[in-house]
């Protein structure tokens, strides 16, 4: 089922990118895991996934521990301060940096462990209430050039969670708002800024998201079915 699943999403990406004139090569599928048991993970991986998604640091290196080092593994949910020091050095990028004392907190740590950790500045685009992720585009271009400065974190790019809704074209907005604020953030020509990276997309609208730039789409239900919060998620 999962590979299945994982090639209708490829399939999709496939062809929103041919549509967009974009180069399938700048898509990366993020598979989101989270509640996820090992299994089903291990599917994902034997279909060819080397991208996880996770939103918690205890499941994130559960699970990283337990299965092959070439994996890279994302962290996509918030993250507080105290727990940074558990994923520096196992997470390839970390989606969700939304204040200058958590980038504080990952330059330390990276530095202690001589690793540069990349990051992406997760922008509350819709200024909804109920989620993280900064409000202001303004205020998240400076933070973008405040964490710049700090050694052993590289930024490389903006993050945002869309609205849920049921009609993708809603989200059609909120992803322009992301990219063009990208290609303004560019235009400063900040030292140890890229902007490459603009992760973007869940299952609901994955397909406009890619139409409108992004280069990671982060899908959980769309590959694994829905999540069972009811019970923790056994290994
Ligand atoms: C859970 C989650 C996803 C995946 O959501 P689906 O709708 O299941 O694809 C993507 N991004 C973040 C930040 C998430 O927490």
């Amino acid at each position: 089922m999962i590979a299945e699943n994982m090639a209708r999403v490829e399939r999709k990406i496939e062809e929103t990118c041919r549509k967009a004139g974009r180069d399938r090569k700048e898509v990366t599928l993020i598979a989101v895991s989270k509640t996820k048991p090992l299994p089903l993970l291990q599917e994902a991986y034997a279909y060819g996934c080397r991208d996880f998604g996770e939103n918690k640091v205890q499941e994130l290196t559960e699970k990283y521990d337990a299965l092959p080092k070439d994996i890279r593994w994302h962290m996509i949910g918030h993250l507080q301060r105290n727990k940074v020091k558990y994923i520096v050095g196992k997470v390839f990028l970390i989606h969700s940096v939304d204040s200058f004392r958590l980038a504080e907190e990952i330059s330390r740590e990276s530095v202690k462990r001589q690793v540069v950790t990349s990051v992406l500045v997760e922008v509350n685009v819709a200024k909804e209430e109920s989620k993280f992720g900064i409000r202001s585009l303004s205020e998240a271009a400076a933070l973008v050039e405040q964490i710049a400065v700090l050694p052993g974190i590289a930024v490389k790019g903006l993050m945002t969670i869309a609205p849920y809704v049921e009609n993708a074209e809603e989200n059609r907005e909120y992803f322009q708002a992301l990219k063009q604020l990208s290609v303004d953030i560019i235009q400063k020509n900040i030292d140890n800024v890229s902007m490459d990276v603009l992760s973007m997309g869940m299952t609901g609208d994955y397909e406009v998201a890619v139409s409108e730039g992004a280069t990671y789409v982060r899908v959980g239900t769309g590959i694994f079915g829905e999540r069972d919060y009811g019970e923790t998620a056994s290994l």
